[in-house]
């Protein structure tokens, strides 16, 4: 890999050559035949990857692009839509709906634990939910959404899933075809983005909508948007050579190569993967007398949000270890200075993660805490190996 550092944040995750050598290809006119058949391409693989019959989007914009398409082509203004947030990015479809002058209203877990079912299940029984957002992985603090547990409550009711996929998408199961219990209980809308279990650099949105979530759009008169509205982009899904705007063209050259990667190894794979990952990270990290904020049974397999043990200094732990090549992310909100989030997604590998562990030991060490290293490396590669 040519790159010198490893970026092991919640995104972006690290990029591999074959991806860095196809969006180094020349940049074709959106509407040549030979780019148009590359964006036909990324589609298809997209589609082929969630198992949906609806419409794939995949156009340029970061994730938060997507989450705006998603909400603003499914709730009208005001009609009402309920958030189940697990921290911060659940949190942004407030704002977000607000902007719109759609109805919030939100479940809110206390960080690091998931919503409960009992309480959704309170909250729809009030009824007139347009539509409930999912965040898959909370990017802040490591919960993973319990989508067996959540779907049917949600679908029993008649509201769309909403699921922000955009740390999930590509390692979590997001299968559109699947159903929760009941022929009709499926997920309704995934978002996701480029850069994190994906693995493709920053700037593309990707949003898929099923049949269910089509009709909505139908429903709805005016969106108030433009570059959002689904609209717009259906006639250019099914044939890129139609100009609605101009579609990112090299990072699509990376899409398709990142989307090869992923579909090569199949979701199967990818799942047991990346659940191996995060419970080896953890139990390694524990091994330093870290934290996982979340408990094992809630945490998400592509990232973790880790609490420092006492006395470790956030701002020199985390410039130290880069020094060492190792990136890892600050945590948000209130967990700012007491906890560090890292990624363990997408094009990462087990050696990149075992010299991470190694790493982040030296680290903890030179900062005058005593830790055992090859004791925590050792514990990484025994849970790995039971795992994968
Ligand atoms: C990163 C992230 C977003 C926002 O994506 P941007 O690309 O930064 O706009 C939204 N939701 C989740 C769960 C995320 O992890």
């Amino acid at each position: 890999m040519r790159n010198e550092e490893m970026l092991l944040i919640p995104g972006p995750t690290p990029v591999v050559d074959s991806i860095y050598d196809a969006m180094a290809g020349e940049t074709r006119g959106h509407t040549d035949p030979r780019f148009v058949a590359i964006y036909k391409q990324a589609i298809e693989q997209t589609r082929t990857m969630l198992k949906t019959d609806g419409e794939v989007f995949v156009v340029a914009g970061s994730g938060t692009i997507s989450m705006e398409m998603a909400l603003v082509n499914t709730v009208a203004a005001g009609e009402k839509l309920l958030i189940l947030s697990q921290g911060y990015f659940g949190d942004r479809f407030i704002k977000l709906g607000e902007a719109f002058g759609i109805e919030v209203d939100v479940l809110q877990a206390e960080w690091g634990k998931q919503v409960s079912p009992e309480e959704v299940e309170a909250k729809l029984a009030q009824g007139a939910y347009k539509a409930v957002t999912i965040t898959h992985a909370d990017t802040s603090t490591g919960v993973v959404a319990d989508l067996d547990m959540l779907v049917p409550i949600i679908k029993k009711h008649g509201a769309l899933v909403i699921l922000d996929g955009v740390c999930a998408t590509a390692a979590m199961d997001e299968d559109m075809s699947k159903e929760y219990g009941n022929p009709d209980y499926k997920i309704d809308v995934v978002l996701s983005g480029s850069q994190k279990a994906i693995g493709v650099p920053p700037g593309l949105a990707i949003v898929t909508f099923n049949q269910t979530a089509l009709t909505a759009r139908k429903q709805i008169e005016r969106v108030s948007a433009y570059y959002c509205d689904i609209q717009n982009w259906i006639p250019v899904m099914h044939d890129p050579a139609n100009y609605f705007a101009t579609p990112p063209v090299n990072l699509i050259y990376g899409y398709v190569e990142g989307m090869r990667l992923v579909l090569e190894e199949g979701m199967d794979k990818r799942v047991v993967r990346h659940n191996a990952f995060g419970k080896a990270v953890r139990t390694a990290l524990k091994e330093y007398g870290m934290k996982p904020l979340a408990v094992e049974e809630v945490a998400a397999s592509t990232l973790s949000c880790i609490v420092y043990p006492e006395g470790v200094d956030d701002a020199a732990f985390r410039r130290t270890l880069a020094k060492k090549g190792i990136i890892v992310a600050g945590a948000l909100a209130h967990l700012a200075g007491k906890a560090f989030r890292i990624g363990h997604m997408g094009n990462t590998t087990e050696a990149m993660l075992e010299k991470a562990v190694e790493l982040i030991g030296e680290t903890l060490n030179e900062l005058g805490h005593t830790v055992d290293t090859t004791n925590a490396v050792k514990c990484f590669n025994e849970q790995l190996s039971a795992l994968v």
